[in-house]
């Protein structure tokens, strides 16, 4: 089979043998797979993340010395079963699955690793119980999307945001669009999108931002106008000070009041803030200009280190959490609301290209101007 190998940064069609499923696991024909922002970084630096990812425990993500096939977004057909298959679903049957393979006694990331190749590719392996059928007649190059907006859908579930909260996207590639959508379709009202591209503000007005900010002009922290949030230490102090004023007028003990206000979950208004870019520098730009008590959920990835100030944090008491990948749950989850037409990615897809235009493509990508999410049509004869 045709399949796309990146080895010591270049990316290459070459000619690889059909893959044979092991027990448990099945052969697909890729239908779409997504180019990832992981894969475009993993190109040029996937050693630091091996190195991070090892010394967490993994230590079979691939180098850039070895032959990777990337893609693990994908959808495919079930083409062929291994043996101990219970293989309820029909051979030709759309099927989508979590990018994960057992390995022995291992688990590794399709797309990622020598030991478990990806969708850049005219057939990837996949786990079987990991495997589900595309409902609805979902079209492939949507299915394909399942994968990314599990991602979103984890982060958002994450960032625990109430229907009236603000929520405040930074960055609006694929992951912040893919977010914007999850918000919209969980029902939060005020969604405010921040980028310095005009074609990616563009994308998140398509995916339901209420608000998008050029953070150049304007700061994404009150651009969703007076929400009651609390902007400094000294409107913070007030806060506290004059709520146990107020409390000592009651004939009851404030503390009784105080304690029952936050069972019943009172608490200082603050947004949920998600970082979309993953660049240096990011986090502590929000926490420096955000409200006080904001959540802040880390989606994009920086590989390498960051610098922010614990103290701006403490002082404002951000509430910062990281978030990766999504539950087995989280994925049949997300595949269900795009195949019950919940959520729309249709405008984060910008492009389709055969394998002999990955190349281009991982270029293409490079101007946000010009693209979002492309899709990989392994068996597509021209390159686009
Ligand atoms: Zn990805």
């Amino acid at each position: 089979m045709k399949a796309v190998v990146c080895q010591n940064a270049e990316l290459e069609v070459t000619e690889r043998p059909d893959p044979t499923p092991a027990r448990g696991q099945v052969v697909l024909n890729v239908s779409r797979c997504g180019i990832c922002g992981s894969d475009l970084h993993a190109r040029h630096g996937i050693d630091d993340w091996a190195d991070i990812t090892a010394q967490a425990g993994y230590g079979r993500l691939g180098r850039s010395s070895e032959p990777i096939v990337f893609g693990h977004e994908f959808s495919g057909e079930v083409a062929d079963y291994g043996s101990g298959c219970k293989c309820d679903v029909p051979t030709g049957t759309p099927v989508v699955a979590l990018p994960l393979i057992r390995n022995d006694d291992v688990v590794d990331g399709v797309g990622l690793s020598v030991h478990a190749p990806g969708a850049y590719a005219e057939q990837v392996v996949v786990q079987e119980p990991l495997m589900l059928a595309v409902p609805n007649g979902l079209p492939a190059d949507v299915a394909a999307l399942t994968e990314p907006m599990a991602v979103a859908w984890h982060a958002v579930r994450r960032g625990e945001v109430g229907k009236r909260q603000v929520a405040i996207v930074i960055g609006c590639g694929p992951v912040g669009l893919g977010v914007i959508l999850m918000l919209k379709a969980k029902g939060v009202r005020t969604v405010v999108a921040s980028d310095f591209s005009p074609g990616r503000r563009a994308l998140a007005k398509q995916c339901g931002a209420d608000v998008v900010v050029d953070p150049a002009e304007g700061s994404p922290y009150d651009a969703a106008g007076d929400r009651g949030h609390i902007e400094d230490i000294p409107s913070a102090l007030e806060l506290a000070v004059g709520t146990r004023e107020k409390l000592g007028r009651l004939p009851v003990g404030w503390w009784h009041v105080w304690r029952a206000a936050e069972k019943l979950g009172a608490a200082p208004k603050h947004p949920v803030v998600f970082e979309c870019v993953g660049v240096p520098g990011v986090i502590d730009s929000i926490i420096d200009g955000a409200p006080l008590f904001s959540r802040v959920v880390v989606v994009g990835v920086c590989v390498g280190p960051d610098r922010f100030k614990p103290a701006m944090a403490i002082n404002k008491e951000i509430d910062l959490r990281f978030v990766i990948g999504y539950t087995p749950l989280e994925f049949r989850d997300t595949l269900h609301m795009l195949a019950e037409g919940e959520v729309d990615p249709r405008p984060l897809i910008t492009g389709e290209v055969g394998l002999h235009g990955v190349e281009e493509a991982f270029s293409l990508l490079a101007d946000p101007e010009k693209h979002a999410k492309v899709l990989i049509d392994p068996w597509a004869t021209s390159p686009t």
